[in-house]
């Protein structure tokens, strides 16, 4: 599985971790450390992750942030996820030629959320996810197992209120496909396994 969150909360909790979460978070943890650890100096560089399937554009944003384009390669439709740079959206839209159509928001905090209300006055027609309504310019309220499409990409929702009380995971799978699916983690901390995120373990650490 591919994963993909807030740079500074992936970093740490990673490096907490340690060989032995590698372990238990198996592929997911694999392709996060080849994706986070690396030498602090190529941080900030554009990346493309590219299956067959689905390509994930991260787009570095704030001072140590990133955005992720998500593009379903069948369709040339996409999804940004926490635009809070908008005119890099817009500028990435146009360099890989394709139709953004989906905001998928993790929560509600402005360096997440903060580029929602001036992307949709840029881009029209824009469906804007979200499991808070504290979200800006939120047109799609989801909740915990809430799916929707991105092109012919499935998206599933995953309620994970730990660090705000209306975080959203998205969980992305090509139907039929055995490559790895990504899933976008925003704020949410993935302690010791996957599994004991989505256990109800999460309300202990809940803060507004
Ligand atoms: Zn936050």
């Amino acid at each position: 599985m591919m994963l993909f969150g807030c740079r500074r909360r992936l970093w740490c909790a990673l490096s907490f971790l340690g060989a032995a979460a590698g372990c238990r978070l198996g592929s997911a943890y694999l392709a996060t450390s080849t994706l986070h650890f690396q030498q602090e100096a190529d941080f900030r560089k554009s990346k493309l992750v590219a299956q067959k399937n689905m390509q994930i554009k991260l787009l570095p944003a704030l001072t140590d942030n990133y955005m992720y384009l998500l593009i379903d390669e069948e369709t040339k439709e996409a999804a940004i996820v926490d635009p809070v740079q908008p005119q890099k959206v817009v500028d990435a839209v146009k360099k890989h030629g394709v139709n953004l159509t989906s905001v998928l928001t993790t929560h509600h905090h402005w360096d997440h959320a903060g580029g929602n209300e001036k992307l949709v006055k840029m881009m029209s027609g824009l469906k804007v996810y979200g499991g808070d309504s504290r979200v800006g310019a939120l047109t799609q309220r989801v909740s915990h197992l809430s799916t929707f499409q991105v092109g012919s990409l499935h998206v599933k929702c995953l309620y994970t209120p730990c660090h705000t009380s209306g975080h959203i995971c998205y969980y992305v799978t090509k139907p039929n496909s055995s490559e790895p699916p990504a899933i976008f983690t925003g704020d949410t901390l993935l302690w010791l396994d996957v599994a004991s995120s989505l256990r109800g373990q999460q309300k202990k650490c809940t803060k507004l």
